[in-house]
């Protein structure tokens, strides 16, 4: 049997979708867990190729997982996915579905079982990804009982790949590991390191709810502190005209140049991580959520090049 084959970009979506929603600033009580679907194709070498990973839901309720059934919206999007899919060369289905376990042994539980008998009997290639954050931070696996004591791992990308063994069995079938790669990568502690950092990078910058509202809080305290150097400089550069102190300005404006730099750059990088995470949230916010940050990186843009631009005149203005 083949193995499951992802690149770098779907293990960074798994990764930072599910860490979304269960995080460092999120009550451990809060701590949601994640579902998503899996889109590719199996190779000559039965391999199954990932090419494309979709959020699709998440929930509240610890063991609770919502199917991706007729009577639910979400297996609305999942239809719409795959019907894309098939439209691609090679033509693409649903090979399997990720979800996390925010701080539980990655396994399956019943209900997972359930879940991917649903896959396994439409395509017996299907397989479930499972991941928990805690897996891939602390680099330990969690015991299966409370209290009991975590078994060390080394270089752990934080999930596993699991197969029913049996389908036919229906719930009393048992799982398998599947083999996994990710593509182009050998898993060293840089590597790892990488990964723990998209963890934090998720925990600051993607909150569970709205993106855009979320970034545009923070853009606009950015802004208003750039604003207030711009207002001191402007008043102290005017006090010194009057004081006819007009030799210190030069030397005045460099340096508040540097502090503007120092509150702009910061939020120039958060809006290059927000372009890579901005495409991790659930189908459903997709279209809004990418159009919404287009545009707020536009605002930011356009204030940043028009105050820099204002700044400088400050030296010669008065
Ligand atoms: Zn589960």
């Amino acid at each position: 049997m083949g193995k499951v084959i992802l690149d770098k970009a779907t293990y960074r979506l798994i990764v930072a979708s599910c860490v979304r929603f269960a995080n460092a600033r999120i009550p451990e009580e809060d701590w949601g867990e994640i579902y998503g679907i899996l889109i590719g194709y199996i190779d000559k070498r039965k391999n199954i190729i990932i090419t494309e990973a979709y959020p699709i839901t998440h929930t509240m309720e610890k063991q609770y997982l919502l199917k991706v059934s007729y009577d639910n919206p979400d297996y609305v999007d999942a239809a719409l996915i795959e019907e894309e899919a098939y439209t691609k060369d090679p033509p693409q289905f649903i090979v399997g579905w990720f979800h996390s376990h925010p701080g539980i042994k990655v396994m399956f539980s019943s209900d997972d079982i359930r879940n991917q008998l649903g896959f396994q009997t439409n395509n017996p290639l299907a397989f479930g990804i499972v991941f928990n954050h805690i897996r891939l931070v602390r680099q330990v696996e969690i015991a299966m009982r409370k209290g009991d004591p975590v078994t060390p791992l080394k270089n752990d990308v934080g999930f596993k790949v699991f197969r029913l063994k049996d389908p036919n069995l229906g719930t009393r079938a048992s799982y398998v590991d599947v083999d996994f790669e990710i593509k182009d990568v050998r898993i060293t502690s840089e590597f790892i390191e990488e990964a723990k950092n998209i963890v934090a990078d998720v925990t600051r910058l993607l909150p569970s709810g709205n993106l855009v509202e979320y970034t545009r809080k923070n853009m606009e305290l950015q802004m208003a502190k750039i604003k207030e150097v711009y207002t001191g400089t402007e008043s102290y550069v005017k006090t010194l005209v009057k004081k006819g102190d007009t030799a210190r300005i030069s030397k005045v404006m460099e340096s508040q140049h540097k502090e503007l730099e120092k509150l702009i750059l910061p939020m120039k990088h958060d809006f290059n991580k927000l372009g890579e995470f901005m495409l991790y949230v659930e189908y459903k916010e997709r279209g809004e959520t990418i159009n919404g940050m287009n545009a707020l990186r536009q605002e930011w843009d356009n204030y940043v090049s028009q105050i820099m631009a204002d700044f400088e005149k400050i030296g010669t203005r008065f």
